[in-house]
Order: structure tokens, then sequence, then C-alpha cells
């Protein structure tokens, strides 16, 4: 339902846009919400109400995990229809996780919810936290007005605004730890970008359609990342696969989906596989897609029962296998699900 007024709720979370320098120490330490209303003053110049929830204590995103996501969620449910749109002002070191976390676990979202932070903090003059907050603002409450004064929100999605592009959060990856420009989509368009203007890109935007919001709060994280490196060991790949209780792995392969032709490895992923353990291929690459069927190196992790990941990044593959085997779906359900997107998180042809 949309408020009658437009209105956004920001939620900080914490991260370095929250952050002052200590004068004393010169470490980077969280402030508090009025603060940072101090230093973007162009918060009060917006028409509307902009209310805030803050964590409390801030979190520095390396310490995000699933309760905090189910905490995000339930403060969206909780909050959902008084709001036209959601800010979420996250650290950057995981936030690709939690908008893809986020996109799975608001199931049928019809309002804007938007990722953002910054490279530097807000109290450092040439931050660009005050543009990535101010932006995010916009387009969470940017909406098709159709001669309406409150039409419909123009990106109804969980979506990560950063530098100038607003991307679909379950495509993202933070790819520099130092430039502003800091995050990509590799395998999708940009959903917008802002210059002068804000130019959406209305045909990539998912609408969901539906009026009611379903917040999910069940993950099972029993999963483990396996990353193959030329001379990876025997050893080494059978302790991650007999981790008591791992239910998912998520093998980052080479090129379109391939690893080496060691019977071993084969046997193991294909031992691996019978006891239920769903295994799915996503590319080590940064753009591009899994065909397992492309080469014999690949085809050799198809008939070992891997599964084809498509061009997921792997935070969404860890977060949408969380959210599956939260959900208690058989290992063939589960390794049917990651080959059908969910929540716009991959292409399959
Ligand atoms: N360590 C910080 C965080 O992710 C970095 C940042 O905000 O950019 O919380």
């Amino acid at each position: 339902m949309a408020p009658d007024e437009t209105s956004v709720l920001l939620i900080y979370t914490g991260g370095t846009i929250g952050m002052i320098e200590n004068a004393e120490t010169g470490a980077l330490e969280n402030f508090n919400f009025e603060q940072l209303q101090k230093h973007v003053p162009e918060l009060q110049k917006f028409a509307f109400r902009i209310d805030t929830y803050q964590f409390d204590p801030p979190m520095d995103s390396s310490d995000m995990d699933p309760d905090a996501w189910r905490k995000l969620v339930r403060i969206i449910s909780d909050n959902y229809d008084q709001y036209t749109g959601f800010v979420i002002l996250h650290g950057t070191d995981t936030m690709a996780y939690t908008a893809s976390a986020l996109s799975f676990m608001l199931e049928g979202l019809n309002k804007p919810v938007i990722l953002t932070g910054s490279q530097l903090p807000i109290g450092v003059l040439r931050t660009d936290g005050k543009e990535n907050l101010l932006t995010s603002i916009e387009i969470a409450t940017a909406c098709h007005s159709n001669g309406r004064p409150h039409g419909r929100p123009i990106v109804p999605e969980v979506c990560i605004f950063f530098e100038n592009h607003l991307m679909r959060g379950n495509r993202t990856t933070k790819i520099n730890a130092e430039n502003f420009n800091a995050f990509r989509s590799f395998n999708y368009p940009v959903l917008a970008s802002a210059g002068i203007h804000i130019k959406f890109n209305n045909v990539q935007i998912h609408v969901s359609g539906r009026d009611k919001l379903t917040p999910h709060y069940l993950l099972d994280t029993n999963i483990a990342v396996l990353k193959l490196f030329p001379g990876i060991q025997e050893n080494v790949v059978d302790a991650i696969l007999s981790i008591e209780g791992l239910k998912a792995v998520v093998l980052e392969t080479y090129g379109s989906g391939n690893a080496p032709r060691k019977e071993w490895l084969l046997q193991r992923l294909h031992d691996a596989s019978e006891q239920g353990i769903v295994i799915v291929n996503v590319t080590q690459c940064s753009a591009g897609t899994v065909e397992m069927e492309r080469y014999e190196t690949g085809y050799r992790l198809l008939q070992a029962g891997v599964v084809c990941g498509y061009d997921s990044t792997t935070e969404s593959a860890v977060t949408k296998l969380m959210f599956l085997l939260g959900h208690n779906y058989s290992p063939d359900e589960v390794r049917r699900l990651m080959g059908r997107s969910i929540a716009g998180e991959i292409t399959v042809q």
C-alpha cells in the first residue's frame, strides 16, 4: 500500500559512511545519526518526511550476518505501508551479500529498497557519501506519476546505488577497495545512471506487481565456498566436503565452469552430490556465464552431479542457497530452484 504522503525510512546499519576520524588516534569511529544529519544539512531540503532507524551499536559490515539481515527484513516489513521507499546505509565490504540476501527474503517487494554507503566518511570534505545518500533518497521516492501525486515506484527492487550507478542488488560485487567506483553489476545492465538527470533503464527494472510483501526469515548457513586453483590438494577438497552438517557448496570454477579432470576430484564431488550436498558451479571470472556443456572439463562436473549456477555472483549463490535450504526444500528441489531466477539474480535462456 502507498502512504498518503511521500516518505522515506533511512536505516543506518553502520559502515564508513557514518564514521568520523578520531582526532587523537586518526582511527575511524562510528558516530550517531544526529551527527550524520549535521554533516548532511541537505537532508532537510527534501520536501518530504525522512524518518531514521539506527542500529545500536552500528555494525562494520564485516560483522554482518543472517541475524542482521533478519533485523532489516523485520524493520522493512513492520514499516512497509508507512513509507514510499527505504534507504539502507551499509558498509561497503559485505553490501553485495546483504543486498542479495534481502532480494530473496523480501518476496513480492513492490517498493524501492536502496542500499548505499561510501568509501570516505561523511565527515570528510571529499566524501562520496553525501552524493550517494542524497541520490539514493531521490531514487527511493521516484515514481511514475502519470499525473497523480503518488504513482507506482519506478524501482521496486532491492538495489545498490554507488557512484552514479543504480544496480540490481543481487547482481553486484564490490570490485575496488579504494576507488569511489567500488561496485559493478557485470552480468546485468545498470538500472539507472545519475548525472544531471537520473536516467532510469525502465526495461531492465523488475516489477513484481504484487501488493503484498511476504517477508522471509529462515536461512540455513550450512554452506561452504570452494575455490579451485591449479594444484588444489585432495585433502583440502576432502576436508571441505566432509564438514559435518554441510548442505551446499558454491564451487568457484574456471572460465565457463571448468574444473580439472582429476578422477579423485570428480569422484569426491559425485559422492557428495549423492549424499545430498548441493554443489553449484559459478565462475571465478567477473563476467559471463557457466555453460557446463561447452568443454569436457565442465561436462564432467555435470556428470558428477554439480548444478549450473549460470551467471550468478558468489554473493548471490551463497545467500540464495541459505534462503532455499532455510525453507527445507529437498536437495533436488534446491538444485532445481538454483536453475531458476527467483529475484532476477541469474539469466537463464
Ligand atoms: N569496513 C567498512 C564496512 O564495510 C568499509 C566501508 O564501509 O566501506 O563496514
